[in-house]
């Protein structure tokens, strides 16, 4: 048995639920991922104690190695009591803690925070932050999330808030989007937003790939499907990606004007799937900004380098130094 201190980070995406360990240093023991249920808060918390306990097991840990837990989830969670505020894919758990019964259950300190900002955590911990003092973090996927480092510094608002500009107003489309206004760059770029365009260029009868890939079904068309059809070399879809692109370089650019980061750093899938994704929103952002394209300053957008594990490491970091869990 392994009676090293430890810390344990969690990683609540909108399907899967990440595990991990880890000791002092910004390397995991253990990492796990599986799908969860999505039902009331005590289905949750069941699934955090099975998952801790397996976690636990496996990676050959006592129960008293814990010193502290941090949890990553796809809501607004009041930072001191752990009650979940609000949040369009946990609704189900608007008003209950999360954090109340693990912490009960295992006898040590217990925190939670919205993903965009556990994921600034983890980059700045793990990831960009080790040689960059001042970046943002766009986490990219089924929505589009911030996380802003000044002078190192993760920055948390008042009112458990954080950066969002995910939700700038960026275009006239009615396209509603999920925190109740319409035109969100989130709508637009995010996975919803290109299996729309994808739909919408299968519903109008533009010759594509898509249409097979969809069996001629539009409704059917999904955000890897356009991946998918663009990595084949599809036009169409090679459109929509770079439309996506554009937009993203654009919200780059303005970072840029806003706050000067050394680095941008997308987390999340999206930019795996096609290498030049990234190459468009550079040339972009450069372009669209005159701090950039006079020489003002620099500014790099790099995808993450933490793959899937950018959540749960922030959360340990998180736990680690919020709530005095020291493990030296
Ligand atoms: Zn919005």
């Amino acid at each position: 048995m392994n009676m090293e201190p430890c810390v344990i980070g969690i990683d609540f995406g909108k399907t899967n639920v990440r595990f991990a360990i880890a000791g002092e240093q910004p390397e995991l023991k253990y990492f796990t991922k599986r799908p969860y249920l999505r039902r009331a808060p005590e289905d949750i918390h069941r699934q955090i104690f099975e998952g801790i306990d397996a976690a636990l097991q496996e990676a050959g840990y006592e129960h008293s190695a814990v010193r502290g837990i941090g949890i990553d989830v796809p809501a607004v969670v009041n930072r001191e009591t752990g009650v979940i505020l609000w949040g369009p894919d946990w609704d189900f758990m608007a008003g209950a803690s999360l954090t109340k019964p693990i912490a009960a259950r295992y006898g040590v300190p217990v925190v939670a925070d919205v993903d965009p900002v556990m994921a600034t955590w983890g980059e700045q911990w793990a990831g960009v932050g080790k040689t960059c003092k001042r970046f943002a973090v766009l986490t990219w996927g089924t929505g589009l999330g911030a996380g802003l480092v000044i002078d190192g510094e993760v920055q948390e608002y008042p009112d458990n808030l954080f950066p969002e500009f995910g939700h700038s107003r960026v275009s006239d489309d009615d396209w509603p989007c999920k925190c109740g206004a319409t035109g969100c760059i989130d709508t637009l770029v995010c996975g919803g937003g290109i299996a729309r365009h994808g739909r919408l260029a299968v519903e109008a009868g533009r010759h594509s790939l898509l249409r097979d890939l969809c069996g001629n079904a539009a409704e059917k068309v999904t955000s890897p499907m356009v991946f998918e059809a663009a990595q084949r070399g599809d036009a169409v879809a090679i459109a929509i990606l770079e439309r996506v692109a554009v937009l993203l370089g654009r919200l780059c650019g303005n970072l840029v004007l806003t706050m000067q980061p050394e680095k941008i750093v997308i987390v999340g899938g999206l930019t795996d799937r096609c290498g030049w994704v990234l190459d468009t929103i550079n040339r972009t952002m450069h372009d669209n900004c005159w701090l950039l394209f006079k020489g003002l300053t620099k500014c790099e957008v790099v995808a993450s380098e933490l793959g899937d594990q950018a959540g749960v490491l922030g959360a340990i970091r998180k736990v680690q130094l919020k709530t005095g869990a020291s493990i030296k």
